[in-house]
């Protein structure tokens, strides 16, 4: 079992082998051991407790990559949101982290805007229904999360989503301004004792609702709703895993797109949530995709920079790791990227972009919309 190493002898454990170092995308951007994680585990095994090393507890996605390697199997990733606990607690943490905690507890999203805009990507769509999918009860809710609510570069992805669930005849409604943050960006900052209303607000609405499933488009809010949720009555679903079950189902036909693709692993989909499988399988289904990998993938999959708010604790740096990314994506020479995760996808485009590269970059969805699409046109 990987344990959270907290004593002296836990600490003393450590091989100093520095295998987590090398595969650390925001130590290979930031260059300094204090930030990397064998210095951080230092630094909290030596007590320090200054402004700087507290601040160095964000120098990190998050990503989970280091406790894959580590050999003395150390659960990394709980020791980080453990420090940044004790960051807040003792008010060393980033300024960042205070706006973030004001900010969603007066808006109840991360972007500070309007809440019940939401719902604001249907308004775009020209062939959304009257009800704009938000109907008092349903079989499944939707959760869209903030990211892809509010974020216009990556609202295409609800928009597809809710168009592949209707070609399936799915019964699913939005919960639209009474959809709350999930509290994911509050744990990772270190302020899980602020999630506990968003997460009854939330289950209220579950109730409400009378969903026997819960479907989501961003795996953070899925691993925050499957491991702090505790929901046991109700299934918790990726996109990935609930498309592959219509499509297995029969219930959506996929046409014929002539396209090279790569995928890449979300760090909280697939090293957190454990679904690796669900995504290549719906590639693979789509006649005529030709699905590649990248050189490290599944539980080795690198990082997009986007995850453990270190995008808002450092967006220069957050952006050189999606840039990383970008550059082993582009080795595989692939026409567009698949990712399943609306950060990623901003990460990506913003990654390709700093390279200089038109690369598409599509969510699962977007891809499964445009070969049911295009597939039809195609003849
Ligand atoms: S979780 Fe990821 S970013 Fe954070 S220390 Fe580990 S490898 Fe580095
Ligand atoms: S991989 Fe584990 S043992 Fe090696 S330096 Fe990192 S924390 Fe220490």
């Amino acid at each position: 079992m990987p344990r959270v190493p907290s004593s002296a002898s836990d600490f003393a454990a450590c091989a100093r082998c520095g295998y987590c170092n090398a595969v650390c995308p925001t130590y290979a951007v930031l260059g300094w051991e204090s930030s990397s994680p064998r210095g951080r585990l230092r630094s909290a095994a030596e007590g320090r407790r200054d402004l700087g090393a507290a601040g160095r507890r964000y120098d990190c996605t998050l990503c989970g990559r280091c406790a894959q390697v580590c050999p003395v199997d150390y659960d990394l990733p709980a020791l980080w949101h453990h420090l940044r606990g004790k960051a807040v607690e003792a008010a060393t943490a980033p300024p960042f982290v205070e706006r973030l905690a004001r900010t969603v507890d007066a808006a109840k999203n991360v972007f500070d805007l309007p809440n019940d805009e939401r719902a604001e990507w249907v308004a775009f769509m020209t062939d959304a229904p009257a009800d704009a999918f938000t109907r008092p009860r349903a079989e499944v809710l939707y959760y869209v999360g903030c990211v892809s609510s509010f974020s216009p570069a990556v609202q295409g992805i609800p928009q597809d989503f809710a168009r592949l669930l209707t070609a399936a005849g799915v019964d699913f409604t939005l919960a639209g301004g009474e959809e709350w943050c999930c509290g994911f960006p509050l744990r990772v900052a270190g302020l899980a004792p602020q999630t506990e209303a968003l997460r009854r607000h939330n289950l209220e609405r579950l109730a409400a609702i009378g969903a026997q499933r819960v479907v989501f488009t961003c795996p953070s809010c899925l691993r925050e709703w499957r491991e702090h949720y505790g929901v046991t009555q109700v299934e918790l679903l990726s996109a990935a895993e609930f498309l592959d079950a219509l499509v297995r189902e029969g219930r959506l036909a996929l046409g014929p797109l002539n396209l090279s693709v790569t995928y890449h692993d979300p760090c909280d989909l697939g090293r957190g949530c454990g679904v690796f499988e669900a995504p290549r399988r719906l590639l693979a289904a789509v006649p005529g995709l030709k699905l590649r990998e990248l050189p490290e993938h599944h539980l080795d999959g690198v990082c997009c920079g986007g995850g453990g708010d270190f995008e808002m604790r450092d967006a220069a740096a957050a952006g050189e790791v999606a840039a990383g990314l970008a550059r082993m994506v582009r080795e595989t020479a692939p026409q567009a990227v698949a990712t399943a995760c609306p950060q990623c996808q901003r990460m990506l485009q913003e990654g390709l972009h700093r390279l200089g590269e038109e690369l598409p970059v599509w969510d699962l969805a977007q891809i499964l919309q445009r070969s049911r699409q295009e597939g039809s046109s195609n003849g």
